[in-house]
């Protein structure tokens, strides 16, 4: 196997470690503290996520996302 083919299953398989983490995480947060914010999937959308996790645990109201916009 070439060095950059093995460089890249090894980066491939730390970013599953790392997806599995967060989701772990993500499981065991209590979403406590949620914010409003655009969420990083290039869609540009704007949800509730957990402060502390980044899980998504809803949608803004009408309201809350035109004070969000506004900022
Ligand atoms: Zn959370």
């Amino acid at each position: 196997m070439d060095a950059k083919r093995k460089e890249v299953d090894q980066l491939l398989s730390d970013k599953r470690e790392i997806e599995r983490k967060i989701e772990e995480i993500q499981a065991n947060c209590k979403h406590e503290k949620s914010v409003i914010k655009q969420v990083a999937d290039g869609s540009g959308s704007i949800r509730r996520v957990c402060e502390s996790c980044g899980q998504i645990v809803g949608y803004p109201s009408l309201e809350e996302t035109y004070a969000f916009l506004k900022k």
